[in-house]
């Protein structure tokens, strides 16, 4: 009975030293890095020095948790930058938050298809990013095309990124559908989906000036209303100011513009 108790023991602590040593402490953020973050992230711009600095150890934890592979390129300083960044925008009003559902991003140099082919001989290459299912769970696939316009246009309320990670904060209550209930009050669940679909006719009937593809399906309603809520806030506060206000809950932050 001793025995088994200490084999026991002796299990739990060596399957301990094993987690801990995979787990990559986060790394220090590279100075080289900081020019180029301040020059290509609007979102980081217009925040006050402290929470950049509170904005750049997130980045840092982020990459010591999510392993990030270029697939066929070789990943630059700002490949890196710009993901850790499109992953701490969404959650940043939550200090303590981890992608549980996520193990790793690959970054392809174009957008794919349904086979995930990028090759110039491929066909239907429409896809500018996803959140895998099946063999690719807890993997995000993203084309660095659309990674890159989605920082480099600042009008078009789009960001492919942003949207990918909502897409993961919307499924951290089991299923991707629109209605984050882990970060919505419970309360708030009926007007969230009255204001969607009010909000998706009207994109449906060509009265929005939300994206089309928001009148789609809930679930992509909800990620490409964040896109527009992160990118263009004060256009979207003064436009939608009772989904800015929904958004916001959600969210836990209310994004500026700089
Ligand atoms: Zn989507």
């Amino acid at each position: 009975m001793i025995y088994g108790f200490l084999f026991l023991v002796i299990v739990v602590i060596v399957l301990l030293g094993y987690q801990q040593l995979r787990k990559q402490p986060a790394q220090a953020f590279p100075q080289e890095w900081k020019p180029l973050l301040l020059k290509n992230v609007r979102f980081y711009e217009s925040l006050s020095e402290e929470n950049q600095a509170i904005f750049r150890k997130r980045m840092m934890l982020f990459l010591s948790e999510v392993r990030v592979e270029g697939v066929g390129l070789e990943l630059t300083d700002l490949d890196k930058i710009l993901i850790a960044a499109s992953a701490v925008i969404p959650v940043f009003g939550f200090s303590e938050w981890h992608y549980n559902n996520l193990s790793g991003v690959l970054l392809y140099p174009n957008h794919f298809n349904k086979e995930l082919e990028f090759h110039d001989e491929a066909q239907g290459k429409v896809i500018a990013g996803l959140v895998g299912t099946g063999r690719f769970e807890n993997q995000m696939i993203l084309s660095k095309k659309a990674l890159y316009h989605g920082f480099s246009n600042k009008t078009d309320k789009h960001n492919t990124a942003v949207h990918e990670f909502v897409h993961l904060m919307d499924k951290t209550d089991g299923i991707t559908d629109g209605i984050p209930e882990r970060l919505l009050e419970h309360q708030y669940i009926t007007p969230w989906l009255q204001l969607m679909h009010k909000e998706m006719e009207a994109i449906n009937k060509d009265q929005s000036d939300i994206r089309n593809y928001g009148g789609t399906s809930e679930t992509e309603f909800f990620a490409v209303a964040s896109e527009y809520f992160f990118e263009r806030p004060t256009l979207f506060k003064r436009k939608h100011p009772e989904l800015y206000n929904m958004l916001a809950q959600c969210f836990q932050q209310q994004p500026k513009a700089s």
